[in-house]
């Protein structure tokens, strides 16, 4: 990492003494720090930017630009609802604060293949899994033909099947000059600038308004590649080290962030690409796996089997939450099948892990329910039971608050056994019925057939 900053464009990262030089000195306190020297000490950490402070000159400004810029800029692909958002990253653990934008799944779409049949395939990788709505966001169109027109109408061929967004795979300038016209208002990604073409290909994706991929043949070729680009005046760019093994394409991918937000090396101050490279989808998915875990924005493979996608998405799904914050349903009343009024009622917490698991297991006894999903703040039976948010006066002001009454013409419920401990007080305290379920989700057929069937 030393060599490569010494050898290739320097970091840009200013100290909170720098930064302070810069600044008025007076000690106003409306940037909401106590003195400029706190606030110069936040800004050189990341913790605040910039236009805080109303008073800086426009030459501190200019001076300070690389300490107020995001470590890695936001790049978007696509339009409208289809926009993909890739970048604007600050962090190299998820667990410091949390990871923003999810890896943008791209499906390969070859010109030598029957593109209108994938294009429709690849639009139809949507999944809805425990209440979590997983798409693939990118097609990316290759021309293995290596035909200037069969590029073109193979790229128009996908835009016409799908409003997702597009990644444009020629070197060849004049390849892609062809389809680029023919879909720029969709600002697709053009892959890639390479040290043979970057000046024609930074022209065209400028004058297009597209982002614009740069693929070096290493780290520090990439590095060079960058700057050279920038110098176009094309800054909209997503980089690529050029590694295609999997544990180099890892080592790079983390150099490159831990460069661009430890040391704000600007060269890597962009969202990344790494592109799969088995053929046995199990090995491609788990390599992409890799590839979406550190870190790359987007991962671009062959994949586009929904059995194939659905763990990947899983995963991605999993790193891209905000480890802070449970993962909730909204509490309220399920109904589960063609529910009446004599339908048992289960009684959950809105964890949506729990929530998930008991529906499926209220599902697969096949006898209509409801489920009251208490509102305890996202967190499970036992851990909302020690903090006295699932209790008796919580479930009981959840059977009021979401009228079950209305909906069933007994007054029984039935609790988790985790937490048969409250059957006493919540009969006291609701006036219903209590029945004590099982203690795990997975006995609820077989305590839903002994019950009710
Ligand atoms: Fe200093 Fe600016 Fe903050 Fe005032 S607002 S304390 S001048 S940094």
């Amino acid at each position: 990492m030393k060599t490569l900053l010494k050898k290739g464009v320097e970091s840009m990262a200013l100290t909170g003494l720098e930064i302070y030089k810069h600044l008025p000195k007076t000690n106003c306190k409306e940037c909401g720090y106590p003195t400029c020297l706190a606030f110069a000490m936040a800004l050189a950490g990341g913790k605040t930017s910039l236009d805080k402070c109303p008073h800086v000159s426009e030459e501190g400004k200019a001076a300070l630009d690389s300490a107020a810029a995001p470590p890695i800029n936001l790049v978007k692909v696509g339009s409208g609802d289809y926009e993909v958002e890739m970048g604007d990253e600050t962090e190299l653990f998820r667990h410091d604060k949390r990871f923003y934008h999810p890896t943008g799944i791209a499906v390969v779409i070859s010109d030598s293949e029957d593109v209108e049949a994938k294009a429709a395939k690849f639009d139809d990788l949507e999944f809805d899994r425990v209440g979590l709505h997983y798409v693939t966001d990118l097609a990316a169109i290759t021309n293995d033909s290596g035909d200037a027109g069969k590029f073109k109408e193979a790229v128009e061929k996908v835009a016409g099947k799908t409003q997702k967004a597009l990644v444009l795979v020629s070197e060849d300038p004049a390849v892609m000059e062809g389809a680029l016209g023919a879909v720029a208002d969709r600002k697709p990604l053009v892959y890639a600038a390479t040290n043979d073409n970057y000046e024609k290909m930074a022209e065209l994706a400028k004058a297009n308004g597209c982002p614009l991929a740069v693929r070096g043949n290493d780290l520090h070729d990439t590095a060079e590649l960058v700057k050279k680009v920038e110098e176009t005046g094309h800054k909209e760019l997503v980089i690529d080290s050029g590694a295609r093994e999997t544990s180099q394409v890892l080592a790079d991918l983390t150099q490159m962030r831990r460069l661009a937000v430890k040391k704000k090396f600007r060269a890597f101050g962009y969202p990344t690409i790494a592109i799969t490279t088995k053929d046995d989808p199990q090995e491609e998915i788990a390599q992409a796996g890799v590839y979406v875990s550190k870190y790359a924005s987007v991962v671009m493979l062959k994949a586009c089997e929904k059995q194939q996608l659905l763990p990947l998405l899983s995963w991605r799904q999993n790193l891209f939450t905000d480890p802070q914050k449970p993962i909730a349903v909204e509490p309220g009343l399920y109904e589960i099948g063609d529910a009446s009024e004599d339908s048992p009622v289960y009684c959950t917490t809105n964890f949506s892990l729990t929530y998930f698991i008991v529906e499926g297991e209220v599902e697969g006894s096949r006898i209509p329910s409801y489920i009251l999903s208490v509102d305890t703040g996202g967190i499970s039976v036992l851990t909302a039971y020690a903090d006295n948010k699932f209790s008796a006066e919580t479930i009981t002001e959840a059977i009021k608050k979401h009228g079950i009454e209305d909906k069933v013409k007994h007054k029984k419920i039935i609790i988790p056994g985790h937490v048969a401990v409250l059957k006493g007080m919540l009969e006291e305290e609701s006036g219903w019925e209590v029945e004590v379920g099982p203690r795990e989700a997975a006995g609820i057929p077989k305590f839903a057939k002994e019950k009710f069937a």
